[in-house]
């Protein structure tokens, strides 16, 4: 397979260069001291990245899986909280409705998310289904042209600001002998009633990348506004989550790079036992070891992107890679923290932040043990 990069490629890697520092980096800060970076957000928008996989026939850019890989890593290295807003409209929303939505649907909601008006969530984490969706309970009953949501999600990253969210829930009967999960497209607006959001989760990093709980009461959402058709729901999740599964490793592996360059130049000017922490052999195998280590998951992303870019089935990858470049991400970062001794843990130097905001990245958009299982099923394991 030829990794080496396209021109197209590359104009998107200087654009993504160009965002991260005019746009990202003043509010990154903002964004870990807990502010919401609206502003930021919109600056990516304006730049095109919040629908950069919206095919130009629904006036979006065309840009592929491995673009959005490239510009996921370049704004990690910024800041993975403000660039973890890329994923939710490109990844969770843009394919789904690209594979089960009609002609009018995609023509009413992906020139929207291509022009940066939407603002996208997808809710699928209940307190009792998190790894488990089949043990979802939020109802939805159909009520004439209506069907009628009540339950709770929570977890959810956008959920106060979000005004086109992609929602779950179970359609069929309590005693049917078969759960039916439906995708929903919820257009909210200010009329929108039976949707309350909880405060943001306190969470340990990705600081300004709030997550929340929805209580839905008695919220109406056309039944014109499903994907696909009633049940059709686990499969629309997957093939957004999958993509996801992607952008989100290329974030990981974008902070454990920033977090080897930095430790490479820290190493040269510290200093201990009359010679500099860099010329200590256990320093240069260690961030051998950490480099090679980031080059592996950043090749197994970038054939899970091609792979989806091809339309072929990617999940089996999209999980290897998951699984494989966020741990790698976490060990990595680990170990340069490592190296910078004490300021490391240190908040007045940027190790500390990284080792908070990569923990998320195992967990959510598919836990590595459900990444394995799924490895494990498909390869015959049962
Ligand atoms: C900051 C943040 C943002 C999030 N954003 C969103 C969002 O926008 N939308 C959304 O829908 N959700 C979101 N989530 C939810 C996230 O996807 C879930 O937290 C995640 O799927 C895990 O579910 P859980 O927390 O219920 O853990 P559980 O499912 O309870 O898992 C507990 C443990 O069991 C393990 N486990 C699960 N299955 C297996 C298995 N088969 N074999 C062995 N072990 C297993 C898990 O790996 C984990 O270690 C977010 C979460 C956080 C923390």
């Amino acid at each position: 397979m030829d990794f080496r990069l396209t021109e197209a490629d590359e104009d998107i890697l200087s654009l993504a260069k160009e965002v991260g520092e005019k746009v990202v980096a003043p509010w990154a800060e903002r964004a870990e001291a807990g502010e919401h970076p609206v502003e930021a957000y919109e600056g990516l928008a304006n730049a095109g990245l919040t629908g950069m996989v919206v095919p130009e026939e629904y006036d979006g850019p065309g840009c592929t899986y491995l673009q959005l890989s490239l510009v996921m890593e370049t704004l990690g290295q910024y800041s993975p909280a403000i660039a973890e807003h890329l994923n939710m409209s490109n990844c969770n929303l843009i394919l789904p409705i690209l594979k089960f939505g009609t002609e009018e649907q995609k023509r009413k909601w992906l020139p929207r998310i291509a022009n940066g008006d939407a603002y996208c969530a997808f809710a699928l984490t209940e307190p009792n289904a998190g790894s488990d969706n089949s043990a979802m309970s939020t109802s939805a009953v159909r009520d004439g042209d209506d069907y009628i949501l009540n339950g709770q999600k929570c977890f959810i990253s956008g959920a106060e600001y979000a005004n086109l969210i992609m929602l779950f829930a179970v359609t069929s009967p309590k005693d049917a002998p078969k759960k039916e999960i439906t995708a929903f497209i919820l257009e909210r607006d200010e009329n929108t009633t039976g949707y309350t959001v909880g405060s943001p989760e306190k969470t340990m990093g990705m600081n300004g990348a709030d997550a929340n709980d929805i209580f839905l009461d008695d919220l109406r959402i056309p039944a014109a506004n499903i994907l696909g058709k009633p049940g059709d729901g686990f499969k629309a999740a997957m093939c957004g989550l999958n993509p996801g599964r992607t952008a989100l490793s290329s974030e990981a592996i974008g902070v454990a790079q920033r977090a080897i360059d930095l430790t490479v130049e820290y190493a040269k000017t510290r200093k201990m036992f009359g010679k500099t922490l860099a010329a200590f052999q256990n320093t240069q195998f260690v961030l051998a070891e950490c480099q090679t280590q980031i080059d592996a998951a950043r090749l197994l992303v970038r054939n899970a992107c091609v792979m989806l870019d091809q339309g072929q089935d990617a999940a089996m990858l999209c999980s290897e890679a998951k699984w494989f470049a966020t741990e790698t991400a976490n060990q990595v970062v680990y170990r340069c923290m490592q190296l910078w001794g004490g300021y490391g843990y240190s908040k007045e130097y940027p190790l500390e932040q990284m080792y908070r905001d990569l923990r998320i990245f195992t967990i959510f958009e598919g836990a590595t043990e459900v990444q394995k299982h799924t490895i494990a099923r498909f390869m015959g394991l049962r």
